[in-house]
């Protein structure tokens, strides 16, 4: 548990002078677009975000968050518990054409009118990006019957062994 909440937005520019490294965390309550697909309503996400100037000169925002959410499986229906990574490396822009300028290797986060990034938000982007598309249970853990899956080929782990019946005749 992290005892730092994280400011909603930071200016990238002033952070990135002070090389800036915050540890800490944001609510999911109040990631409304997030809580919209999952079926639980707190937490935390653990965040580690760290502002920087490249060599190129460009402002860099780059780091890794978690957290943990409940998820409806598209097998039986019930919910799951399904964890959720992320790493961004992110640059502002202050419009399309600085966007199209960055170097691949970075995102283009937009500034606010107060020339502020939105933390929270670009956090809450790459955790709706980290859901499964097809979120599910571990194959042993889902309680759909074992024909019922579909989409991919059974795990080698759930064929029935044949060495099995013969145990029991034992
Ligand atoms: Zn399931």
């Amino acid at each position: 548990m992290k005892d730092l909440k994280l400011p909603i937005t930071i200016d990238p520019y002033k952070s990135a002078q002070r090389r800036l490294e915050c540890d800490g965390y944001f609510e999911l309550n109040g990631m409304d677009r997030l809580l919209g697909e999952c079926g639980n309503t707190d937490g935390q996400v653990e965040v580690k975000v760290n502002f920087d100037v490249d060599e190129q000169g460009l402002v860099v925002i780059s780091g890794n968050g978690s957290t943990t959410v409940s998820l409806t499986c598209q097998r039986c229906n019930e919910f799951y518990t399904q964890a959720l990574e992320i790493e961004f490396s992110f640059s502002p822009v202050k419009n399309e054409d600085a966007a199209a300028d960055l170097p691949s290797y970075y995102d283009a986060i937009a500034l606010d009118e107060n020339g502020e990034v939105n933390l929270r938000s670009l956090v809450e982007d790459e955790l709706m990006l980290a859901i499964p598309l097809i979120p599910k249970h571990e194959l042993k853990d889902c309680k759909a019957p074992a024909d019922s899956v579909w989409g991919e080929l059974p795990e080698a782990l759930d064929k029935p062994n044949p060495f099995d019946v013969l145990k029991q005749l034992k």
